[in-house]
């Protein structure tokens, strides 16, 4: 009989992995508990796999032999629960994926600078001429390129919902860019399971592999005390020189020591600025490297990368008033770079769905930089108890027309309207991308 694959969730992943599982022949089964996106259904119907919507019906959902789950579903709702006491492995659709290729996997994982990491390191090694996809959370599914296309690399983001399904999967380059406090609602709010969800992007290496990751990271290095690691190590920072191979500053340069290489770039001609750049930059440059790279594509990619939408995007100036739509900022450290980087006084837009945030670091930021806070959000009650002793000015609004407006009002000539939230943006908008779009046309209205 043909092996049974059940596939929650019919989202971009989820429709990728059953398109994967029906060429690989198994029999397929897709359900989801809410409604799926006509574009996924056409899909489904075209390719004649049966599915549902608006349930899970467990007769159907519990005669499968191995279950492939979205990461936007939780480990702890009923249907999970009952597929774990009937022993039913529940995978995520990079470890299925994963067993249909043989191309190379760079990894990359990391609370902040995933999606610009990916798409830094994609660049390079498309650029040398290599035929890589780009998958994960990005673009079009790992999945669905596995079962349609024939690269020899693949550059992947990795969230840690999708790490906490991969068991016997394995990176050949994996790339930890940093990990602080974020999700912490699907961890139990204990953080040492979600630093321990995040390791698991080293699992099943050996000697052979590369384990790219940030030295200046506290929560890193001391888990790198406890842990026993079979890759190569190339750590980065921007704080220490380091002595083995890896990446670091030497002067305003960036030192790549890749044995028996070694070259610099000059950090102004980095296409993506800030300090937290410079980190994702080194991470793309290593991994990139790790591939026999020449330094010039490196550099020459790393200086002519066009910067992605949302992440400290620039906007508009209106009457002398910047305004930089940070939108990808769904957690409190992106905000803190984000903060950081800004070099004139900041009215700063923040608020949305919390995730168990602990403000404590930005109160030193917000103290320096930031001259009123605009609360967007349905509960601003966290954000006015954090920082109501520190300003003055602290504003609630619902919905991003008033927020803006809002910006100008109290903005001068060579402020900053900073939309960088430190919260998930579902309250009120559909994603991050709708957040960020709607502050941009509110901006352009003005
Ligand atoms: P992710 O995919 O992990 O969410 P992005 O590359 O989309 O990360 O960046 C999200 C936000 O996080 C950016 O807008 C920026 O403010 C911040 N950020 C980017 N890279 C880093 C980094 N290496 N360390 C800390 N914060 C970062």
């Amino acid at each position: 009989m043909k092996k049974r694959i059940v596939i929650l969730g019919a989202g971009e992943s989820g429709v990728g992995s059953a398109i994967l599982a029906k060429k690989e022949g198994f029999d397929v089964f897709v359900s989801d508990r809410g409604k799926i996106n006509d574009k996924y259904k056409n899909v489904l119907y075209k390719s004649e796999i049966p599915f549902e919507e608006g349930k899970h019906s467990e007769s159907l959902i519990l005669s499968a032999d191995e279950v492939i789950k979205s990461p936007g579903i939780p480990d702890n709702v009923q249907i999970i629960n009952k597929l774990n006491s009937k022993n039913i492995d529940v995978i995520s659709e990079i470890e299925f994926a994963a067993r249909y290729t043989n191309a190379k996997l760079i990894c990359i994982t990391g609370s902040n600078g995933k999606t610009t990491t990916t798409l830094l390191t994609w660049h390079i090694l498309n650029k040398a001429g290599l035929n890589v996809g780009l998958a994960g959370n990005v673009g079009r599914s790992f999945a669905w390129q596995v079962a349609e296309n024939e690269f020899d690399y693949y550059v992947l983001e990795i969230s840690s919902f999708q790490l906490d399904g991969m068991f016997d999967f394995k990176a050949d380059v994996a790339v930890l860019t940093n990990i602080t406090p974020d999700h912490l609602d699907r961890y139990e709010y204990k953080f040492e399971n979600y630093v321990r969800s995040k390791f698991r992007i080293v699992q099943n290496q050996t000697a052979d592999d590369v384990f790219i990751y940030c030295a200046d990271d506290p929560v890193i290095e001391s888990e790198l005390k406890k842990r026993k690691i079979e890759a190569r190590r190339f750590p980065f920072s921007t704080q220490k020189e380091l002595k083995g191979d890896g990446a670091f500053i030497k002067g305003n340069e960036i030192l790549f020591n890749i044995k028996p290489n070694i070259f610099t770039m000059t950090i102004e001609n980095l296409a993506l600025q800030g300090r937290h750049n410079i980190y994702n930059s080194m991470a793309a440059g290593v991994a990139a490297k790790c591939f026999g790279i020449s330094k010039e594509v490196i550099k020459q990619s790393l200086s002519d990368f066009k910067n992605v939408e949302h992440r400290l995007e620039f906007v508009a100036r209106i009457h002398g008033v910047e305004f930089i739509n940070d939108s990808k900022a769904t957690n409190v450290n992106a905000a803190w770079f984000a903060l950081e980087s800004m070099n004139n006084p900041v009215i700063w837009i923040a608020g949305g769905v919390d995730k168990g945030n602990d403000y404590d670091i930005l109160k030193e930021l917000v103290k320096n930089k930031v001259k009123a806070i605009i609360c967007l959000g349905k509960d601003c009650t966290k954000i006015k108890e954090a920082f109501g002793d520190i300003l003055e000015i602290i504003v609630e609004t619902t919905s991003m027309e008033e927020a803006v407006r809002f910006g100008l009002h109290l903005g001068e000539k060579d402020d900053i309207v900073l939309l960088s939230p430190a919260c998930a943006s579902f309250d009120l908008f559909e994603n991050f991308e709708d957040r960020g779009e709607r502050f941009k046309k509110e901006v352009r209205n003005l």
